[in-house]
């Protein structure tokens, strides 16, 4: 059998290949006809990679943790968040919760309104939920092992793995983004890298150039390299340490590899919501499960049936549109309403939709609360500590600055 034929199968690269010696030479990646016979010699790559990741590694502030709790934490924010974004929130976190302890015992609301803005909010439910499992079922200390953590809610394989090299040195393989792009263009893989075949080569890779110990390194300086080095447009390639390795380098593919996701349709939606005061009181909705930004609370909001005027108040059809909004708020929330005027239009995306928010103010006239809606009046000084949707809170806070609330 042909070592590219090996290198398929379902055993381990690694140990298949450590059969015969202790640094495999790689020479056949895909099935793909387009790839060809590459070498590579793990053990200069992963020379020169320390010495690259010693001058111009990134210097962050989840760096160099021997903490799995930290590294686990900062792992889940950075999930489909850059970095930029998620610095703010990982200090405030580790303020309110230092361990797994505290979060395990907080109130899962506690831990959403430290999300806020953060995004995927289902990250920070899973965390809560894992920290509770770890406390009862593993003495409040992560599993060590990479797949023990994968049983954890929220831990996928590339989590586990981070928290396995980073914070334990375990030879525990990762792929996201950034080592997703490194790895497709050394392999010079034309197939579609997101593909099972695309992710079981990435993945073979990936554990065959980890080192045996503190692995750790090697997986944050093939990170830094990816996002630093061979970045989506124009990759560096004359300054970049395994530019001798790299097939699609060799090939003038560096544009062409990693094929690109395939376009998702964007949906455009016009959806209303409605601050309705009583005193000095506000009207919240608590999202659900099944729906956005489950657990976060939000001002009553729907997504209209009729087209609305892009963004000119002057233009709404005053009458039929306050007519539906008091039916719609009647049968939502049980309320009768005084209606009041369109506030501001807030544009945002959330995964393929573009939304253009619609904000009304009201007053609360008559009626009961309808039974099994999660809505609560909530005093307005209590506003600021109530996890709100991104949009929500950007109405409550034009509202303030408004004098209304
Ligand atoms: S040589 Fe260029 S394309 Fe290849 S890994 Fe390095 S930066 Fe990426």
């Amino acid at each position: 059998m042909s070592q590219c034929l090996l290198f398929l199968s379902n055993q381990s690269f690694v140990s298949r290949f450590e059969e015969g010696r202790r640094e495999p030479a790689l020479h056949c990646m895909s099935m793909n006809a387009d790839l060809h016979a590459e070498q590579f010699d793990f053990a200069i790559m992963r020379r020169r990679l320390k010495s690259w990741y010693k001058k111009k590694g990134r210097e962050l502030p989840w760096r160099n943790l021997d903490d799995p709790y930290r590294v686990w934490i900062s792992e889940i924010m950075l999930q489909q968040t850059t970095v930029t974004a998620v610095i703010p929130y990982y200090e405030r976190f580790f303020n309110r919760f230092p361990d797994v302890r505290s979060l395990a015992n907080s109130n899962q609301q506690d831990v959403l309104a430290l999300w806020e803005g953060l995004g995927y909010y289902s990250r920070a439910r899973n965390l809560h939920k894992a920290a509770q499992v770890i406390v009862a079922e593993h003495g409040g200390i992560l599993p060590r092992s990479a797949d023990a953590l994968q049983t954890l809610p929220g831990i996928g394989r590339y989590t586990a793995g981070a928290i396995a090299s980073f914070a334990m040195g375990q030879s525990a393989p990762i792929v996201e983004a950034n080592t997703l792009r490194l790895y497709a263009r050394l392999l010079g893989m034309t197939d579609d890298p997101r593909t099972t075949a695309g992710q079981k080569q990435l993945w073979n890779f990936a554990e065959a150039i980890l080192p045996k110990k503190n692995a750790g390194d090697t997986n944050q300086a093939l990170m830094d390299l990816g996002s630093l080095v061979c970045t989506p447009r124009e990759p560096d390639c004359p300054n970049c340490p395994l530019l001798r390795f790299c097939r699609a380098a060799e090939l003038g593919k560096q544009a062409e590899i990693p094929r690109p996701k395939q376009k998702t349709k964007i949906t455009e939606l016009q959806d209303i919501c409605v601050a309705i005061l009583d005193g000095k009181k506000v009207l919240l909705r608590q999202r659900q499960l099944n729906e956005r930004w489950a657990g976060l609370w939000d001002f009553p909001r729907w997504t209209s049936e009729k087209a609305l005027p892009k963004l000119s108040v002057s233009l709404l059809p005053r009458a039929s549109l306050e007519q539906s909004i008091i039916t719609e708020i009647r049968e939502r929330t049980g309320y009768e309403i005084d209606h009041g005027p369109l506030s501001e239009v807030i544009k945002h995306s959330v995964t393929r939709y573009r939304i253009e928010l619609f904000c009304f103010t009201a007053k609360k006239v008559s009626g009961r609360k309808k039974s099994g809606e999660p809505l609560e009046w909530v005093p307005l000084k209590d506003l600021d500590d109530r996890p709100l949707s991104v949009t929500g809170r950007k109405f409550a806070k034009t509202l303030q600055a408004g004098g209304l609330f």
